[in-house]
This record gives C-alpha cells, structure tokens and sequence, in this order.
C-alpha cells in the first residue's frame, strides 16, 4: 500500500515553490541534506510552534528547555550510544554500495543482485574534536538526539520548577545521525530537528502515561489535519525494543514509499536516569513529598522529527483539482501550519490601485504572515498562493478605490466575499479561528 501522492511531485512542487532545495547546489548539492527555502522555513517554524503550543504552552506538567548540541563526552557512554548506538551495515561486493542490513530482504544486493559481505556493526554518531588538539582525549560528538540534555538537566529543572512528579521537559533541537541510507527526499538525513519529550513518572504510573503519551500523539497530527486512514500505530516486538526500552509504539504514516515511522513513544523504565547517576556519581533519585519515598523515576518519552512532519503534512495536504476547466494544485495544510496566512494582490501593477495595495499590507503584515505580489494575471496569482497554501487572498480592484471595500478569497471553498477595508483584519482573525467561510452572510460569489 502507498500513498496516491508520489514523491517526485512533492520534490519538484518543494523546488519550484521555494519550500526545499538541495543543499549546497552550486557546488552540486551535497547528498541528503537540504535547505528550506522561504515557504519551507514558515512550515517548519508553524510545525513546532504547533507542538511547543500543545507540549509546553497549554499544559501545567510540561517545561521547556534549550540545551547545547556539544556534550560531555561521557555523557554518551552511560546512555549506551558509544557501545551501541550503531546499524549493522553490509557491502556489495560488486557495485560497492552499502546497505542498512535490516532492510534488506534476501542476501543480494537491492540494486545489482551482487554478493554481500558479512554485517558490520557501523556507529552512527559525528565525532569531531574541540578545540586545537585531534586526540582521543578531546574526541567530542554530535549529538543524535535531543533527550540526553533533558536527562541531565533534570536535577537543575525541578529545582527551578517546583513542579512535582509527573513533570516534562521538551525541547527542540538539531541532532546529528551518520545514516548508511539517508533518503527519500527529507524522511530520512544526516542532520535534522527532533521535537523529543521527556515525561519523568513515579514508577508503576508509567504505563498509564505510556497509553495516554501514544493516545495524545496520535490524536495531534489529526488534529492538524493530517487523514486519519493515513496513520497507524504499531507497537514493537520484543526483539525490535530497545535494550532499555520497556514498551515502545511508532506512529506511522503512509508516505509514497509506504508505511514508515512518523513518531516513536517508549516507555524506558528508569535507564537513563540510573546510567547518569552511575557515571556522573550524582544521586538522581526523586523525593516523593506525598508518598514519603525516594525513587528514580521512569520516563515516557514521545520523539518526533520535524522534517518527516514536514513531509507527512506536505503530503497529505496535497491536492489536484479542475476550476474553470484549469487544472489547481492546493495545500490545503491547517491554519496554523500555512506558511502564509494572507496574500495581498492588487488587480494589476497599477499606479492608483498600488498605494491602496501597499497600505493594506503594511496595515496586515504585523497580525498575519502576509505576502504581496502584484506580478502576472490575478487567476495565476490565485494558482501560485494554491499551491503555497496561503489562505485567504485579498483583492485590490478599481472599486476598492470608489466604495473602499477588498474581495476575501478563501483557498479551500473559493467562495469570495467583499468586506469593508476596516473590518478586513477583524474579519480575517475570525476567519482564521475557525469560523466556516460559506457560512458568512456577506458570502457573495465563488470563483468556478
Ligand atoms: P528510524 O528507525 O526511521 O531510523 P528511529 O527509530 O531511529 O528512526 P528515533 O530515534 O525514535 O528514530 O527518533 C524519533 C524521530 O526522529 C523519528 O520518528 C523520526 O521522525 C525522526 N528521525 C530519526 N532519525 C531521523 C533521520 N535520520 N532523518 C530525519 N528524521 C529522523
């Protein structure tokens, strides 16, 4: 099974659109990694303030965090990531490519059907050195996830935060993973953004949080408009967990190349902590005010990736439909996550209407990410904010300048309304929280 949108036509709407390119691309680009253009970057930043907003704004529990992409190197010793953080590789022994051994179905080589050599275990960790010397001692990693800087930081944060158990960290940041097969355009890659939770939970409790960590997950990418029938949970085999993890479920989603991880959520016991306190030689356990008693508390920990969000929601927003006998590509991504909320685009590049025109922007600029574009006839200028997944244009035209009123399109129904310049903004915001376009009684036309 696969998803009816191929991945070819998501990369070349990225390219052609301005939401991804190849990064590096004078000098030929350089393999997996990407640079996300002038739409790609307000998706992204929209995605996680979306989950910032449900996993630290609106929760009493959850707190934030920033940590540094340099760590202690010990650090990564008692979290297991140097003895184990690795993918067992094997090699073609013909056309020399390398293979993730857990991909592979048969002992043939995927792309030439030569002989494999026999599996290497392959660390997937950056390592690089700080400061002038390129010794083992000042040997430092980049980090692979974000996690690590919670669990060390948990002393430090319910100090501050005088929360009790259970209490979450979150944060959002760049890990670094030396993938044997990066690909499938931004799914998988060397460098991307975690969006990783640490939930710290009195031992016994974990596996109600565990439950209700999955429940709540999976319930925010529908929330976000991503197709109920396009997402599954599949919980891991015992011999697919994690040494550390007691249970774990991957929220997948159906991607062109078929089911694949979105999201993972483990429940792991009390590892991490117990291995600081092991190696650091601090005593991380947690005084429970209300029970009397000192435990190491366990961790329920939902770690998503911006990029394979970014994906999924480019993905499943996707839209090709006639209007007028033309063929329209929409995104008709959720509010919150268009990376334009407003386009503003006077009828013509026209001496009278642009003053009007630019004032209106100016006027919306400081309320709603807007854009101004007055180049091309106004249908191409409609297609062009369809395919960006802007959601409303408003329309600047000879009359605006007689009765003072702006043409509101709305991206998802077309239908068109005329609101008076000064409730445009006001109306705008209303439209924007929710409120059903067609529904409007100042709803006058529809474009066809
Ligand atoms: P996979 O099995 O696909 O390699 P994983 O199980 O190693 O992923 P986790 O360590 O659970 O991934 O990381 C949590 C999330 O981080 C994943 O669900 C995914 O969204 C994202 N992620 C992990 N590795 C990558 C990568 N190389 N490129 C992009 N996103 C990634």
């Amino acid at each position: 099974m696969t998803n009816n949108v191929s991945m070819e036509t998501i990369v070349s709407l990225c390219k052609r659109r301005g939401f991804v390119f190849p990064s590096s691309e004078i000098y030929g680009g350089l393999a997996s990694c990407w640079d996300y253009g002038p739409f790609g970057v307000e998706l992204k930043r929209n995605i996680k303030d979306a989950w910032w907003k449900t996993i630290v704004q609106e929760r009493d529990d959850v707190t934030g965090l920033d940590t540094s992409i340099l760590m202690h190197p010990r650090v990564w010793t008692a979290s297991g990531h140097v003895d184990s953080f690795a993918d067992s590789m094997v090699e073609c022994k013909s056309c020399h490519l390398r293979w993730r051994a857990e991909e592979l179905r048969d002992e043939k080589c995927p792309k030439c059907g030569g002989k494999l050599t026999k599996p290497r275990m392959f660390n997937l960790m950056f390592k690089t050195f700080m400061g002038p010397v390129e010794d083992e001692a000042s040997t430092i990693y980049l980090r692979p996830e974000t996690a690590q800087g919670m669990f060390v930081n948990f002393e430090n944060v319910v100090a501050i935060s005088r929360k009790k158990l259970p209490l979450g960290i979150a944060q959002i940041g760049k890990s670094f993973r030396n993938e044997i097969t990066p690909g499938n355009f931004v799914f998988r890659t060397r460098e991307f953004e975690h969006m990783e939770m640490e939930y710290f939970v009195k031992p016994g409790d974990d596996k109600h949080w565990f439950d209700y960590w999955v429940k709540e997950r999976f319930n925010w990418y529908i929330g976000l408009g991503i197709k109920k029938e396009n997402l599954r949970l599949r919980q891991h085999s015992k011999e697919e967990l994690a040494h550390y993890a007691k249970d774990c479920y991957d929220i997948e989603y159906l991607f062109p190349m078929g089911w694949a991880e979105l999201e993972g959520i483990a429940n792991r016991g009390n590892y991490d902590l117990t291995q600081h306190a092991k190696f650091s030689g601090k005593d991380l356990s947690y005084y429970d005010n209300e029970s009397g008693q000192r435990y190491i508390p366990y961790i329920i920990e939902p770690s998503a990736g911006v990029e394979r969000s970014f994906l999924a929601f480019l993905i499943d927003s996707y839209r090709e439909e006639v209007v007028g006998g033309e063929k329209r590509v929409v995104l008709s991504l959720h509010p919150s996550l268009a990376p334009i909320k407003v386009a503003v685009l006077p009828l013509s590049r026209n001496e009278k209407l642009t003053p009007l025109a630019k004032e209106i922007y100016g006027q919306l600029r400081s309320s709603f990410m807007t854009y101004y574009d007055d180049t091309q006839s106004i249908g191409r200028r409609y297609r062009r904010q369809d395919e960006t997944g802007t959601l409303f244009c408003v329309t600047i035209d000879f009359e605006s300048l007689e009765d003072h009123q702006v043409t509101i399109r709305d991206r998802d129904s077309l239908a068109q309304i005329r609101v008076p310049i000064e409730k445009l903004e006001q109306t705008l915001q209303t439209k924007l929280s929710g409120e059903p376009f067609d529904a409007s009684p100042l709803w006058a036309t529809r474009e066809k």
